[in-house]
């Protein structure tokens, strides 16, 4: 309240100054919040009508109701301008200034003068800094901690408000006023990353609301939230900023548009208001709110999922027109109308804050468009700072004392500070957004990890397993290479031994030569046991592998699944064993059989003759059988084979890798075939298959011979024939028959051909199998032996194919004639070997018996041989059917008549 006469009534007692911080750098968690907490609550959250009552205690109040804080009001004086000099040369100021007592004199006359107490008294050498350190610091600081705060100038035309808000100073720095002042503290306290500042500049003119940032945008309309009262501007442009540079760029361009609009409406700055709107939006570190433990303990992080708080504070600058009456600016050339809407925002202000500061029950803040944008301002919820610029000329002495009036009203405005915080799910979501983001990755990380390990444990048992897999086979070979050494060895001795008893016997001592034998006999008997104790010796072997497997177990505790395989491996290993074992047994047998043959030797040179050959035209056995059985010892011995050894074992040496084992092995089993009473076992055990496959894979032709021999014999039955037929047995056969050179070989080959030639059933495939060709082929070897045996093959298929004819069965020339066999037993009819020439006779006697081949069988000249055959051949029954035949066939009867023989 004014005292006149020099009272020292004051208008407050709280000392302004001292809650400011002039020359501290601000920083987020600046002493403000302390200052504003250490102030006394207002326990009703009621507006006092404070009088300076600031400092003193209250009771504390809940979180929502804000803390009192008047309205600051500070007086600035413009210095004299150059006019004024001049003007009021001869003048007292109107005004007297006393900032240390924060007074101000205003001189009513020479004599007298008021006194007015203010927050701050600003004097015409206030620096800028000094003004915005005084006035506006305090509001910007709280707005950083998230209060709105208002900094407002109010004042005659010309006298400062723009100078002290709006200056952006780039001619001299010291010059910067409170705009951009204010930005630069709050952009050096915002982060960039989690902060955000954003800017509205507007103009208010003639209750009309332009965007000074957005020249199209000339009517933006308040919107005022009807639950919270707080009013918005959504129509104003809102530009982020994000350094000072572009925040003065934005100034300047502001007030260029706000020139330009002037100019346009013919108004002058002075009756418009301009509205700076600085919105800061914070997050708030170093709460519980969840967004620092981004790299912390996750569980601790979930369990406070709190919502980040994000404070919202909000900078309204406001540079008010000019608060001289209109009617006195005089130049405007206004209607009465317009004038009253100029004025309208200002005087409306004027009201407001009479009412507030008499703390009336009504405050008209809806009556303008600036009260409802400064409802919070005044009487809400704002830190609030209004300057009065007054100038120091005593002939505006009136504007001069009513702007003093202004101010000192507004000084009883008491707002209530309110923070202005709230959770921000956003954010909150964002952070959880990232967080899963992060545990998921970890998670597919740590994933990848446990199955990496994963290989690597089962890469490394594998590779354990392989290794004592390699120790095993390793020995195991090394024990059969040895074994089958050792055995070739015994062979040679043995046939080295042999040699040297038949040199003895060319000198004739029968019985010397026989102890030889027995004391051959004796030393393979040795080499048995030495091969007893390796074979032991590979059995330990096996036990302390088995050793280390079970420890290897021991130590692979975790990788069950690997022990498993390992087991099973062990049980491989110990079959593997077992089949070792069966080897042992038939090496010992084969030497049985050796030291069998042996004596069999010893007995033949001890009768000083040899065996004869007594080989029959149907059978092979013998011939196979280099040494027949000659005696009960030997059929013993090779039962006694058989059964020591199995025949399963013996069929299994045909695949052994050694040649001679494999020779030897087929040799056996060509002895075990030509026995009736075992072909039957050896087929169902799989031996001709294997002999079959021993004539595909082998290149030896002695193993040829022999498996031939052998399969010759068993193709004496015709279920075997058909076994034969059916396992691709012409095919191979028919190949062993073009590959082989031994007259033996092929004898054994023919025979065996000969033998499937005799089966009914097998006619039309062994032919379409080149069964025919083949044994014809073999004709290129001369020895009569080969020879023999392709006559009695081809003489069993004519007789055949004569009863397949007579069954009806057969029609059309015999396949023999079709496949070329005819000049040949043409040619050999009378072959001075009787075992050949018996087998074509009759084989030409089936042939003439059928009408359908007599032509051919005249072309080739058969005629002469049939008429020879029913005259001279020493069989009877054969000379009977040749002649019978001849008879009855009128094609030779023609034949015969036009060569004029007569039977
Ligand atoms: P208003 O905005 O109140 O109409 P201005 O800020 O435009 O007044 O000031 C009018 C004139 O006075 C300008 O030329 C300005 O530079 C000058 N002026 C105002 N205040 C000061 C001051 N404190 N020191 C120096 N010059 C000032
Ligand atoms: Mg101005």
């Amino acid at each position: 309240m004014a005292t006149s006469g020099g009272g020292n009534v004051r208008n407050g007692t709280h000392n302004y100054r001292s809650s400011l911080k002039s020359d501290r750098p601000l920083s987020a968690n600046s002493n403000l919040k302390n200052h504003v907490k250490s102030k006394p609550l207002s326990s009703t959250g009621q507006r006092r009508n404070s009088t300076g009552t600031i400092g003193s205690a209250s009771a504390a109040s809940k979180d929502d109701d804000g803390v009192p804080g008047r309205v600051r009001v500070a007086v600035r004086m413009r210095p004299r301008n150059a006019e004024e000099m001049v003007a009021d040369a001869d003048y007292a100021d109107c005004v007297e200034l006393q900032p240390e007592l924060k007074r101000l004199k205003l001189r009513k006359h020479n004599w007298d003068s008021e006194t007015y107490e203010f927050d701050e008294v600003l004097t015409e050498f206030a620096s800028q800094k000094r003004v915005y350190e005084v006035v506006a610091r305090p509001v910007v600081e709280s707005v950083l901690d998230g209060y709105n705060g208002t900094i407002m100038a109010y004042g005659q035309t010309g006298t400062g408000k723009t100078y002290t808000l709006g200056r952006l100073g780039e001619e001299d720095t010291a010059a910067r006023g409170i705009m951009v002042r204010a930005m630069e503290d709050i952009l050096a306290v915002v982060s960039l990353e989690t902060d955000s500042v954003s800017v509205s500049y507007l103009q208010l003119y003639m209750e009309t609301i332009q965007d000074l940032l957005d020249p199209a945008n000339d009517n933006i309309s308040i919107v005022e939230d009807p639950k919270t009262g707080d009013v918005s501007l959504p129509g104003a442009k809102l530009v982020e900023i994000r350094d000072q540079q572009s925040f003065v760029e934005l100034l300047r361009f502001g007030e260029a548009h706000r020139f330009a609009a002037n100019t346009k409406l013919n108004t002058e700055s002075s009756r418009s208001h301009a509205i700076l709107m600085v919105h800061v939006k914070r997050s708030v570190k170093g709460r519980d709110s969840g967004l620092s433990s981004e790299n912390g303990n996750h569980s601790h992080m979930i369990k406070s999922l709190k919502p980040p708080v994000v404070q919202k504070g909000k900078l309204v600058v406001v540079d008010l027109a000019g608060s001289e009456r209109i009617d006195k600016s005089g130049s405007e050339g206004h209607t009465l109308e317009e004038a009253k809407s100029i004025n309208l925002s200002l005087s409306a202000l004027g009201k407001c804050i009479n009412a507030l500061a008499e703390n009336s029950a009504h405050v008209p803040f809806r009556d303008s468009k600036l009260t409802r944008l400064l409802r919070d301002s005044f009487g809400g919820t704002a830190r609030t700072s209004l300057v009065i610029t007054i100038g120091p000329s005593p002939r505006h002495r009136g504007e001069t004392a009513s702007t003093i009036m202004f101010g000192q009203r507004a000084m009883k405005v008491e707002n209530m500070v309110k923070l202005r915080e709230e959770f921000d799910y956003k954010s909150l979501s964002r952070t959880l957004d990232i967080q899963l983001d992060t545990l998921s990755m970890e998670h597919e990380r740590q994933q990848k990890a446990f199955e990496d390990e994963i290989d690597r444990l089962s890469r490394e048992a594998k590779c354990q397993i392989s290794e004592a897999e390699k120790q095993y086979t390793d020995a195991l070979e090394k024990e059969r290479l040895k074994y089958q050494k050792d055995y070739s060895e015994a062979v040679k001795k043995l046939e080295e031994q042999m040699v040297m008893v038949q040199q003895k016997n060319e000198n004739s001592h029968p019985t010397s030569s026989g102890e030889l034998s027995a004391k051959e006999v004796a030393d393979l008997k040795k080499l048995l046991q030495k091969e007893t104790l390796s074979r032991k010796a590979a059995e330990e072997e096996v036990n302390s592998l088995k050793i280390q497997v079970t420890d290897l177990k021991k130590s692979e505790a975790s990788g069950k699944s690997e022990i498993l395989k390992l087991h099973k491996k062990l049980e491989d290993e110990a079959r593997q064993k077992e089949k070792l074992q069966g080897d042992i047994a038939i090496l010992q047998s084969q030497l049985l059989q050796l030291s069998i043959e042996a004596d069999e030797t010893r007995r033949q040179l001890d009768r000083g003759g040899s065996a004869k050959d007594a080989s029959g035209p149907d059978s092979l056995s013998s011939q196979v059988k280099q040494q027949p059985p000659s005696g009960n010892g030997e059929k013993a011995s090779i039962a006694k084979l058989f059964e020591q050894v199995g025949l399963q074992r013996i069929l299994s040496l045909l695949e052994a890798e050694d040649a001679d084992v494999r020779i030897h092995a087929v040799k056996v089993v060509a002895n075990l075939a030509a026995e009736e009473t075992n072909q039957e076992k050896i087929v169902e055990a799989g031996g001709l298959k294997s002999l079959l496959m021993l004539l595909k894979s082998s290149q030896d032709e002695i193993i040829h011979r022999v498996a031939a021999g052998a399969i010759a014999n068993l193709a004496m039955n015709e279920t075997n024939q058909e076994l034969i037929m059916a396992q691709g047995g012409i095919n191979l056969l028919s190949m062993a028959a073009a590959n082989a050179e031994d007259p033996q070989t092929l004898r054994m080959v023919a025979g065996a051909i000969a033998n499937l030639c005799g089966n009914d059933k097998l006619q039309t495939k062994l032919r379409a199998e080149g069964g025919i060709k083949a044994l014809l082929g073999m004709i290129r070897c001369k020895h009569p032996d080969v020879h023999a045996q392709i006559a009695r093959g081809i003489a069993n298929f004519a007789k055949c194919e004569s009863r397949a004819s007579t069954q009806g069965m057969k029609t059309g020339r015999s396949l023999l004639i079709e496949d070329g066999a005819l000049p040949w037993i043409v040619q050999n009819a009378n072959n001075e070997a009787s075992s050949i020439r018996r087998h074509i006779e009759l084989a030409l006697c089936h042939l003439a018996q059928h009408e359908v081949n007599a032509k051919h069988m005249i072309t080739g000249g058969a005629v002469w041989e049939l008429v020879r055959i029913s005259r001279d051949c020493s069989r009877e029954d054969i000379r009977t059917l040749a002649h019978r035949t001849l008879v009855s066939s009128p094609t030779f009867q023609a034949e015969m008549k036009r060569l004029k023989i007569v039977l």
